[in-house]
């Protein structure tokens, strides 16, 4: 995610972001039709694994009792894939899911629990085909289906209703809301880091729980759903817009994104053959230059792969939504339209994040730094390179503030559950990385920042693997590091 404090910080630097210009109305915009509005049930047209697929092993998780947010996440379930065929009707406000989990028992249960807001009706739950009974309490939907250890099973759950966001644990001024959003004009879209995603379906809510997604979203036209990872196929007929979108990596519940509204798409391919997208809301061109906008993207992407080896997944996409924040959401990174959303560091941003977040996550939410630290670092080299001010100049601007940061929310691994993605995550997770780069040297430390990510491909990891691995790779105890930036009450000196 990014932080909109770094607006002030930029301009106290005396730096002003380069602004938007206007966009080409011909720069490969698709034009979309007017149509009417009809009455929508979810077409199904994703291909279901089977339930012995060995490509499903890749999502094999570790899932576990959050122990910063608890109440959502489940140590039972370890989900494999979703499947998900969605129909949003923006007149009634009414969202109508029919969603298949494919998942493994981690450890032997009495029944079945997946996170789904209550703003969501369950009309039916089915296990392998057959009926069974379920409850509802609070967040939770109890599937009453006794399940063994290593155990697969495919869990079908039929709902609708008017979703709602859930309340966001920050004090953050950028995300009050944290999930499913509808506009006004009844457009949608989400951010959900941290445990917004069962706002909308039906989820094991925790960064330790990672599936494959294969999302089905029919709207009327000319509106059109996005989702994460690649377009596989759009049908336009009756006045319904179908599209289909595949994540066929592992992926946690908080980097999964949904929009609907009306979209032109521009297309690009980059340096490197990833295929790049702008998704940009019709009317909305004047906020975001869609050409000049992917070839910042290529330019930035370049830039980072040089540094942390190939793009590691087959898409890289940008959807721009009526938020004030940004979001890393795999393979189709979710952004607003303000001017420092849009941009060019926070595209560095966002796209470092498919390496240092998306590829390799934290285990639990106590290591959020995990993610930010480093894509922190990356952005104020980047920013040090593009921008009239040095890297020791840029630290040395956020070591002033840090300490404060620390006082208010708490050391970046050990923070105030009620304080999540504030400042202490970004930048003392900066600065620590810093002082591990000035004690292993350039070489060293490039490689590992390089090597780290890929050492686990898609998968998540706790804080003493993090300790453990950078201190056998570098050949020195970096525990006394680590824990003086992430766990202590007072800041290092820097
Ligand atoms: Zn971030």
């Amino acid at each position: 995610m990014n932080r909109a404090r770094r607006v002030a910080l930029v301009a106290a630097l005396g730096l002003a972001l380069s602004g938007c210009t206007a966009g080409d109305p011909d720069s490969g915009v698709e034009v979309l039709d007017d149509t009417a509005t009809v009455a929508l049930e979810p077409v199904a047209l994703g291909e279901l694994p089977d339930l012995d697929d060995p490509a499903l092993d890749a999502s094999t998780s570790r899932p576990r009792r959050d122990p910063v947010y608890p109440a959502v996440g489940h140590p039972v379930l370890d989900t494999l894939h979703h499947d998900l065929d969605l129909a949003w009707d923006p007149e009634q406000r009414l969202l109508t899911g029919r969603q298949t989990v494919l998942f493994r028992a981690a450890r032997d249960g009495r029944q079945v629990v997946l996170d789904l807001s209550p703003t969501l009706e369950v009309s039916s739950t089915r296990v392998d085909g057959e009926a069974v009974a379920f409850d509802r309490s609070g967040n939770d939907l109890l599937v009453r289906y006794s399940v063994e250890e290593g155990a697969r099973h495919a869990l079908e759950v039929e709902y609708s209703g008017t979703p709602r966001p859930v309340p966001a644990p920050t004090t953050r001024g950028d995300f009050s809301t944290n999930g499913w959003t509808t506009t006004e004009a009844g457009d949608t879209w989400t951010m959900q880091e941290p445990t917004g995603a069962h706002s909308w379906y039906a989820v094991n809510d925790q960064p330790a729980d990672k599936a494959t997604y294969d999302i089905t979203i029919s709207v009327p036209s000319p509106r059109v759903g996005v989702a994460n990872g690649e377009l596989v196929s759009r049908t336009d007929a009756d006045g319904v817009t179908t599209t289909r979108w595949v994540m066929d990596r592992p992926m946690a519940s908080y980097l999964a994104t949904i929009a609907t509204g009306e979209y032109a798409v521009s297309e690009a391919v980059s340096s490197s053959s990833v295929p790049l997208s702008y998704w940009v809301p019709v009317g909305a061109e004047d906020r975001v230059d869609a050409e000049a906008g992917l070839a910042e993207a290529d330019r930035g992407l370049a830039w980072l792969e040089e540094r942390l080896g190939p793009y590691p997944f087959d898409s890289l996409g940008f959807l721009f939504v009526e938020s004030q924040s940004g979001m890393e959401t795999q393979g189709m990174v979710t952004l607003g339209m303000t001017e420092y959303t849009t941009s060019t560091p926070v595209l560095v941003h966002e796209i470092a994040h498919h390496w240092w977040g998306n590829l390799l996550g934290p285990e639990t939410w106590r290591d959020l730094w995990m993610n930010e630290g480093m894509v922190m670092y990356l952005q104020g080299l980047w920013q040090a390179e593009e921008e009239p001010y040095s890297l020791e100049e840029l630290l040395d601007f956020w070591a002033q503030d840090e300490p404060a940061m620390r006082a208010e929310s708490g050391p970046p691994a050990a923070y105030d559950p009620a304080t999540f993605g504030e400042g202490n995550a970004y930048y003392s997770g900066a600065l620590m990385w810093h002082e591990v780069r000035e004690l292993l040297g350039d070489e060293l430390f490039w490689r590992l920042v390089r090597e780290w990510p890929a050492s686990r491909p898609y998968g998540t990891a706790s804080y003493d693997d993090v300790v453990s691995w950078w201190s056998t790779e570098a050949g020195r105890d970096l525990a006394p590091v680590f824990d003086a930036w992430l766990l202590g009450t007072d800041s290092p000196p820097r």
